[in-house]
């Protein structure tokens, strides 16, 4: 399986258009040891000819064009102009930087969409926008599937990619975005999924980049793939209290679920143990300390054997 990290940070990149955090800052002046990156985004392919998203990034544009894995062939005598590697899309949530993606890969493109029918509801019945995917027969097709099943990865016309993928439920919230009454319409354990994505000779990839809370299950889960890309949107759970100050609106990284890179209950203890996958800590958000190479805290995790993912990181498992 072919895994390409197109963008790695959390909702917003980093710098953030709006943040002044030390990190922000200091990339922007030039000090920071520690690179830009855009909104978390990840492909797979089993051949390298048809590739899955796995979200759909608000930077996917610049992303795709900076990944000649995903641009369109120069057409040779009879091919048509028009034509994607990307075949099609996972989606693992609503979030608006995990699905405001898929609004740019209109275009008329056949592209296969896979959501839970909760989260296909709220995009496609909810918001209108998404009407302009379906502007003609077979432009996207919405698949459904429910979590904990396994499902293969297929193209628009049908065509087995070799990759399976299976989801797990692991938060029960859904964005503010979503109206009251649409929430109580959904299914809780549909809100926040983690893919596992498996290879047609068994290898397995996890992508977990919004974890509320780790339990048992969970570890056993994580120890059985090869290479795991893990919640690593913030460092401690008050870190945007400490930045911004305690306003109403700001919550501590469990209430926005994710699980703490740090602390005794943070990701970092909790998943030490895990003796199998390749470890990298990607969903990475701008106030993050660990994204400074020169600090502690990036020192801590790469001690302990973990990587923070970049743009543009390519790997093969
Ligand atoms: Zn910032």
């Amino acid at each position: 399986m072919h895994v390409r990290i197109l963008g790695s940070a959390a909702g917003g990149g980093f710098p953030q258009w709006n943040c002044a955090c030390p990190n922000c800052s200091a990339l922007r002046a030039g000090t920071f040891r520690g690179r830009a990156r855009t909104q978390t985004q990840v492909a797979i392919s089993a051949d390298l000819r048809s590739w899955f998203l796995l979200g759909a990034s608000p930077d996917l544009r610049a992303q795709i064009e900076a990944t000649p894995e995903l641009q369109p062939h120069a057409p040779s005598s009879g091919d048509a102009l028009r034509h994607s590697p990307i075949a099609g899309a996972v989606l693992a949530n609503a979030d608006l930087d995990h699905v405001l993606g898929v609004l740019l890969l209109r275009e008329l493109q056949p592209l296969r969409a896979y959501a839970t029918d909760s989260v296909r509801r709220i995009l496609t019945e909810d918001n209108s926008m998404f009407a302009m995917l379906q502007r003609v027969p077979g432009q996207v097709s919405w698949t459904s599937f429910t979590p904990r099943n396994k499902f293969p990865l297929l193209d628009p016309a049908n065509g087995d990619s070799g990759l399976h993928c299976r989801a797990l439920p692991l938060g029960t919230r859904y964005p503010a975005y979503v109206s009251t009454l649409r929430q109580s319409r959904l299914i809780p354990g549909e809100a926040s999924l983690g893919l596992i994505i498996e290879s047609p000779s068994r290898e397995r990839l996890a992508y977990m980049p919004a974890v509320p809370q780790v339990n048992a299950a969970l570890l056993e889960e994580l120890d059985s793939t090869d290479l795991l890309l893990f919640d690593g949107t913030f460092w401690s759970d008050d870190e945007l209290i400490q930045i911004q100050g305690g306003g109403r609106t700001v919550q501590t990284a469990r209430q926005m679920g994710h699980v703490p890179v740090s602390s005794t209950e943070g990701s970092l203890r909790q998943l030490a143990q895990l003796g199998r996958p390749r470890k990298i800590y990607i969903h990475v958000n701008n106030t993050n300390p660990m994204l400074n190479e020169a600090g502690p805290e990036y020192r801590e995790v790469r001690d302990a054997g973990w990587e923070i993912a970049e743009d543009g990181w390519r790997s093969e498992i």
